[in-house]
C-alpha cells in the first residue's frame, strides 16, 4: 500500500510544535512505518512538493506568506494547522494590539523599512484548514491521535468545552480561590488543565471555546461572580486575535 506523503511547513513561529513532533522519538519511528515524510526542515534537508498532508506551524504575518500558503493548499489534500500561532495567531497577534510602525521600529530598529510585515493572522484567515491542533506547543499525543484518525478514516474530535472541566477532574484547587486570575472558563480543553495542575494558571493557549458566552464554564463563573467576557478580557497573551482585552 502506498504511504501518504506528509510535509511540515513553518511560518512566523518558534518551531516549538515541530520540535514536539521530532521529540516523539520511538513513536515517530512507528508513525514512519505508515507515512512518508517528504519535507520537514527541522529534521531533514530533502524537500518535495509532492505531498498529501501538510502540517503548518506559525502565523501569516506578511503578504509573501499568502502566496506560499495558497501553494501549499493547492498541493495538499489535507491541511492541518498546528499550534496556537497557526490556529489563533497566538502570541504573534500581540503585535496587532499596537501601531504596526511602532512594533516594526522596536523589533527592527533603523532597518524597519527592510522588513515587510502586517497584522498577524491564523492560517485559516488565508486558506481552508481541515484540522487544527491547538496549544502552545501542541501535545504529542494529540498529534498522534490525529495521524491515527487520518490514516484509519476515523473521526478526530477536538473538545469544545472549557479547561475548567478538566481542571475539576484533576481535582485542582481553583486559582480564583487563591486570588489569582485564570482564563480556563473560556479556553478550549484538551490539555488536561496541565498548567493549573503544575501550579500555574491557564493563559488560554488552546484558544477560546466556540461561542464562549454559551460554552463558558458556568459553575466557575457563577461561583466567582464573573461573566465570560470579563474572563476573556483578563489576558491577551493568546486571545489578541480572537478577541482579548480591548
Ligand atoms: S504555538 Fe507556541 S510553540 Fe507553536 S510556534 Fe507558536 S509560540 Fe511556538
Ligand atoms: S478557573 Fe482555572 S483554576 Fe479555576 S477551575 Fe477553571 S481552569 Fe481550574
Ligand atoms: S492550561 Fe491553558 S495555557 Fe495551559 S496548556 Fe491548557 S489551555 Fe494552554
Amino acid at each position: 500500500m502506498t504511504k501518504p506523503k506528509v510535509a511540515f511547513f513553518d511560518f512566523a513561529s518558534c518551531e516549538g510544535d515541530q520540535l514536539q513532533i521530532a521529540n516523539l522519538e520511538e513513536k515517530l519511528l512507528e508513525l514512519l512505518e505508515h507515512v512518508e515524510v517528504v519535507s520537514f526542515r527541522e529534521v531533514m534537508k530533502e524537500h518535495s512538493d509532492d505531498y498529501d498532508i501538510a502540517f503548518i506551524e506559525g502565523s501569516c504575518t506578511r503578504e509573501a506568506d499568502e502566496a506560499r500558503l495558497k501553494k501549499i493548499r493547492s498541493n495538499a489534500k489535507i491541511v492541518v494547522a498546528i499550534g496556537a500561532c497557526a490556529t489563533i495567531a497566538g502570541i504573534n497577534a500581540l503585535k496587532n494590539t499596537r501601531p504596526l510602525d511602532q512594533v516594526r521600529k522596536e523589533v527592527y530598529g533603523d532597518n524597519a523599512k527592510w522588513y515587510e510585515t502586517y497584522a498577524a493572522r491564523p492560517i485559516d484567515a488565508v486558506i481552508t484548514v481541515d484540522f487544527k491542533l491547538h496549544g502552545c506547543p501542541i501535545r504529542g499525543d494529540e498529534f498522534l491521535a490525529l495521524c491515527k484518525a487520518l490514516l484509519t478514516g476515523q473521526k478526530f474530535v477536538v473538545p469544545d468545552y472549557p479547561v475548567c472541566a478538566e481542571c475539576k477532574l484533576a481535582e485542582n484547587v481553583c486559582v480564583f480561590e487563591k486570588g489569582m486570575t485564570c482564563v480556563g472558563p473560556v479556553t478550549r480543553a484538551g490539555c488536561g488543565a496541565c498548567c493549573v495542575t503544575q501550579g500555574a494558571v491557564c493563559w488560554g493557549c488552546r484558544g477560546l471555546v466556540d461561542d464562549p458566552n454559551k460554552n463558558a464554564h458556568k459553575e466557575v463563573l457563577d461561583k466567582y461572580g464573573l461573566k465570560a467576557e470579563e474572563v476573556m478580557n483578563k489576558f491577551n497573551l493568546y486571545f489578541a486575535y480572537q478577541g482579548g482585552p480591548k
